[in-house]
């Protein structure tokens, strides 16, 4: 009897170390259990067997002190601990749902030695005071896999990439890559798209984000639309993307937003006025003077993100081209879009005038790129060249394939319910 007792003893043990495998050893496999020997498991170089391992997160409020004294770190240590560590990482910047790891001696005293802490996915910090304290960040390996994506409009763009568990990111990738081409604000039911691009994984399960959209394929109103990203200076890393026929998808901006207009006051930093006490009164706009009524136009295609009566600018248009670019409209007599509304280049937005703070009537037109207001007369404006002759045949060389291997990507046709609104 007494024997008994002592196998199952040491069957309790091992399967506390065997935590997480299946639940499959009921009585009758005993001999079979007992010859199985825990698996080795490595983590953040640790191999976590030798510990009592504390799997948890932060918790708001919660201090490194606190999570080291709960494991049996006394506070003159602690204090030792995150003086030494306070060149590498500040403990204060612990953040509130940020998983950590506490390795802990396996004895009676459960002693915490290590503490591995996840500011993200990739990056790992790792204070280590089982004898001199030592800290230092890690990465994970993250490896690039290629994947291919397909889906059939039947709301929106990002209803269709979700439906499927594809990561939104590629919708609003998307919608940048085609930003100057296809009005996703209007995409039509069976509009349909095709995609190979990257993303990036830890331990060969866990996505971590996606690289680059490799090629692109978008089908609106029954015209398709190729995109290769194409490296065009390998020294410099730019790169584009270009359709089937070495194309750019990238439209340039009207010069202007007024035809046969002249420009009264360009963009100037250290402009004085006299009104003011000949201040500086810093103008990061251009002003195009014309008659009152004339037609304003959008400079590009975009969407409406503001369109308004506000102070100074009296009515105001303000359109997004894409994530880096939007351009604003100031002291139109009328507006001729609202928010939400889709613009090309061209469109009329609105029409001359004199409201808000202005001496005469013209039009302000405001340049944003990346949030910041730009002189463009004085910018480097994307281009809306194709591949140089150079490099076309390199172009065409490398498109083949992916063009080939785009087509083959069967249509997803999970048709979702067309969205009433
Ligand atoms: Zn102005």
């Amino acid at each position: 009897m007494k024997k008994f007792i002592i196998i199952i003893l040491g069957l309790l043990v091992l399967q506390s170390c065997k935590k997480g495998d299946a639940e499959n050893n009921e009585s009758g496999e005993q001999a079979e259990i007992i010859e199985e020997k825990p698996k080795i498991i490595e983590e953040f170089g640790f191999i976590l067997n030798n510990y009592k391992v504390i799997k948890d997160t932060i918790r708001s409020g919660e201090s490194f002190g606190e999570i080291l004294d709960r494991n049996h770190v006394d506070y003159a240590e602690i204090y030792k601990i995150a003086e030494a560590a306070k060149d590498t990482f500040d403990i204060r910047k612990l953040r509130a749902g940020k998983p950590y790891m506490i390795l802990a001696k396996k004895d009676s005293t459960e002693k915490a030695q290590v503490f591995i802490y996840q500011p993200n996915k990739v990056e790992y910090l790792i204070v280590d005071f089982t004898d001199s304290i030592q800290t230092k960040f890690g990465r994970k390996e993250v490896k690039i896999v290629t994947k291919k994506a397909s889906g059939i409009i039947a709301s929106s763009l990002s209803e269709a990439i979700e439906k499927q568990g594809l990561n939104y990111i590629l919708a609003l990738e998307m919608a940048d890559i085609y930003a100057w081409t296809i009005d996703f604000h209007h995409l039509q039911k069976g509009d349909n798209f095709k995609l190979i691009y990257e993303e990036k994984f830890i331990n060969d399960t866990v996505p971590v984000g996606i690289g680059n959209i490799t090629a692109a394929f978008f089908e609106h109103k029954n015209t398709p639309i190729y995109a290769f990203n194409f490296v065009t200076d390998s020294v410099k890393k730019v790169n584009d993307y270009y359709d089937e026929n070495a194309k750019t998808l990238r439209r340039k901006f009207l010069k202007a937003p007024i035809k046969f207009s002249r420009i009264s006051s360009r963009y100037n930093l250290k402009r004085r006025i006299k009104y003011y006490g000949n201040r500086i009164r810093p103008h990061r706009g251009t002003d195009f003077a014309a008659g009152i009524g004339t037609p304003i136009m959008s400079t590009a295609n975009g969407t409406v993100i503001e369109s308004r009566y506000r102070g100074g600018n009296g009515n105001y248009v303000k359109i997004k081209h894409n994530s880096t670019y939007s351009t604003q409209y100031l002291h139109m007599k009328k507006r001729a879009v609202k928010k939400g509304d889709y613009v090309k280049q061209g469109d009329v937005i609105g029409w001359v005038g004199m409201t808000g703070n202005t001496a005469g009537p013209h039009v302000c037109y405001r340049f944003w790129k990346n949030g910041k207001q730009v002189d463009p007369l004085r910018e480097k404006l994307p281009s809306a060249e194709p591949i140089k002759e150079s490099l076309k045949s390199d172009y065409f060389e490398y498109i083949k394939p992916l063009k080939a291997e785009i087509d083959q990507i069967p249509s997803i046709t999970i048709e979702a319910p067309l969205a009433v609104n």
